[in-house]
């Protein structure tokens, strides 16, 4: 290839270069807005998490309390029975054992109201807890929600406008050579949006490793493109162009 034309062709791939670089500025950022959401959305769920792990509490305690007064309301049916039953006895030694089984059931009682009141004290505890919870899952919920329409928001402008970009980029491509472009495609996409970097300092301005003078030189002939031999990518001088 003649000079003047690898010349001409850098100056192209440079031109691409530009453009890519502010593409890619833009899919790095429709890329993080969303993961910025998203630890967002994982702060809700977890409040929302605590929430329902609060409802099931009150829940249990719920069912525990249901079942502990069945068994005070069995009691007390007990002891409604063995107080009737007392009148048909006929010895005053079944009569006095009669009484000490009543006294013992009116204890089991006893037990069971007591169950219950903390079973009742526990629910309201919970049942505040779960009030303020409530309070907290709306926030976070609303606040999400206002982030999610802002984050969709900037991404759909960033999408346009990167679209504006694709446009320009499509018309520095169609001038390329199908081979050079190919190279610079596969470059641009494993280098992290950089495909051709001017040489700064004697390093390369892609990974600034410090380049031998026998690779300037090969540069300066300009009779082939010149790939960094550390990171792959295209070379130029900028000065040159
Ligand atoms: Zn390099």
């Amino acid at each position: 290839m003649a000079a003047v034309n690898v010349k001409e062709l850098i100056r192209k791939l440079v031109a691409m270069q530009k453009i890519d670089e502010e593409l890619f500025a833009f899919r790095r950022e429709i890329r993080q807005k969303p993961e910025e959401l998203a630890k967002l959305k994982m702060q809700f769920d977890n409040k929302k998490a605590l929430l329902h792990k609060l409802q099931a509490r009150a829940q249990e305690l719920e069912l525990a309390r249901k079942a502990k007064e069945l068994d005070l309301k069995s009691k007390e049916q007990d002891i409604i029975k063995a107080d009737t039953s007392l009148m048909a006895l006929k010895s005053n030694k079944e009569y006095q054992a009669r009484l000490f089984e009543i006294e013992n059931m009116k204890i089991d009682k006893g037990v069971f109201e007591e169950d219950i009141l903390k079973l009742m004290d526990e629910s309201e505890r919970v049942g505040k807890q779960i009030e303020a919870e409530k309070a907290v899952v709306d926030g976070e919920e609303k606040k999400y929600l206002a982030e999610k329409e802002k984050v969709d928001a900037e991404v759909a402008k960033l999408t346009e406008e990167s679209s504006g970009l694709e446009a320009r980029r499509r018309e520095v491509m169609v001038a390329i050579d199908k081979e050079p472009l190919a190279l610079y495609e596969r470059i641009v996409e494993n280098r992290d949006g950089v495909a051709i970097a001017p040489i700064v300092n004697n390093a390369c301005g892609g990974c600034f490793m410090h380049l031998p003078d026998q690779v300037i030189n090969k540069i300066k002939m300009y009779d082939g493109l010149v790939r960094c031999e550390i990171c792959s990518r295209l070379q130029y001088l900028a000065e040159d162009l």
